[in-house]
């Protein structure tokens, strides 16, 4: 069984795709939490940062950097955005396949519920 993300980086379930290369692949979240919601998506199945491996440093830094190419691109350079990454349980973490959410577009609450 894939997981959901696998599905749609295998374009078996629709989604709006924002970014691709051949490691990394962002889409607009299917419901989003502020004006701006993207999912940053490593191709290859790490279930989240708990099961990172260290041979997996330089994917685990263009997550990020992809992250920085989609907010210069979306112009939200002066109003600032949020990098969340939700980790098991206590976090929320819905889908057991590790991505980035990129918020933006409002402002945003700290402390985060
Ligand atoms: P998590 O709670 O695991 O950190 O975040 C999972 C995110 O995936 C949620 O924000 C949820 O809205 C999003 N999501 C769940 N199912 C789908 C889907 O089928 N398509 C897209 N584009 N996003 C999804």
């Amino acid at each position: 069984m894939n997981s959901l993300f696998e599905k749609i980086i295998n374009r078996e379930i629709p989604a709006t795709i924002v970014f691709e290369n051949e490691r990394v692949i962002a889409i607009k979240d299917i419901n989003p939490q502020a004006p701006i919601h993207l999912l940053i998506i490593p191709k290859i199945l790490i279930v989240n940062l708990l099961q990172a491996q260290e041979g997996q440093q330089a994917l685990l830094g263009e997550l990020l950097l992809v992250s920085k190419e989609l907010a210069l691109q979306l112009g939200i350079k002066e109003n600032g955005y949020r990098i969340v990454i939700n980790n098991g349980v206590d976090a929320g973490q819905e889908v057991p396949h590790l991505h980035l959410h990129l918020l933006a577009g409002r402002k945003l609450n700290w402390p985060p519920g």
